[in-house]
């Protein structure tokens, strides 16, 4: 896929919680792979951050799911930008999609993400309706389980660290050692590097071949 630099359109800005939103972006001919991400710069300034797609591949627009960080930059001017408002965006970058092909064993996808670590799922699992998958998601309260009713009800497995619920109240790792690790799934994995490394060295532990572990890491 053709790498390009694309000057695209805000065209909405839709809070999901007082820390987190959806920027919504003309779409224009860019096109990419559900999994991938692109970088966003405001024109005239000179402080590019990634952001992985949220939208399937098929949306009419690109949204990002991006968390305001206080003491960041970047994520919070782009939450008070104007409608209308141009920024950079390039790519697509990134392998953090499906495999091709599975082997006959590995039909089944378990994808692991803290907080907005669950964006290029949710564009994965919307571009491929049919895809057996888990989705385990750890978040600190239960608002941030974002737009999970996009999800399959017995799907999507909701881990709250800070708040309890009818979900699970713990970690992704403490979650994976409850219910068993799967031997006859593919595993793909998101979100802040502690998480990541804990939950592949779980994963190996628990005899599953680095070959079948995918890693994306925010930061
Ligand atoms: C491949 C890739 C894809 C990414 N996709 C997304 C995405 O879909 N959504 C998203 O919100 N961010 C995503 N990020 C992180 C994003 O690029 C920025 O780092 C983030 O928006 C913070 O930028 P900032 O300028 O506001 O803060 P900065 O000043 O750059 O960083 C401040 C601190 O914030 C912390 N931080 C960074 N990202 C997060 C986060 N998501 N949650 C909690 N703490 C964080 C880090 O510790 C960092 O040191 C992605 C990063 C990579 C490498």
């Amino acid at each position: 896929m053709k790498k390009k630099i694309t000057y695209s359109k805000i065209l909405e800005i839709k809070n999901i919680t007082e820390s987190t939103y959806i920027l919504r972006l003309e779409k224009a001919d860019f096109e990419f792979k559900a999994g991938q991400y692109l970088v966003l710069n405001v024109p005239g300034e000179y402080k590019a951050r990634e952001y992985s797609i949220y939208s399937p591949e098929e949306s009419p627009t690109i949204d990002l799911l991006i968390k305001e960080i206080e003491t960041g930059e970047v994520s919070r001017e782009l939450k008070y930008l104007k409608v209308g408002t141009k920024v950079e965006i390039t790519g697509p970058f990134g392998f953090f999609v499906l495999r091709d092909s599975l082997n006959e064993q590995l039909k089944h996808y378990t994808f692991v993400a803290t907080g907005t670590g669950i964006s290029p799922f949710h564009s994965i699992i919307l571009s491929n309706p049919e895809l057996d998958y888990d989705i385990i998601h750890g978040v600190k309260y239960l608002k941030e389980g974002y737009e999970s009713g996009s999800f399959k009800n017995d799907c999507y497995h909701l881990c709250t660290s800070r708040e309890h619920g009818e979900n699970y109240h713990g970690r992704v790792t403490g979650y994976l050692k409850k219910h068993g690790i799967r031997k006859d799934s593919v595993y793909y994995i998101c979100g802040n590097s502690a998480m990541v490394n804990e939950v592949t060295e779980l994963l190996e532990e628990s005899g599953i071949l680095p070959s079948d572990i995918r890693t994306e890491v925010f930061f």
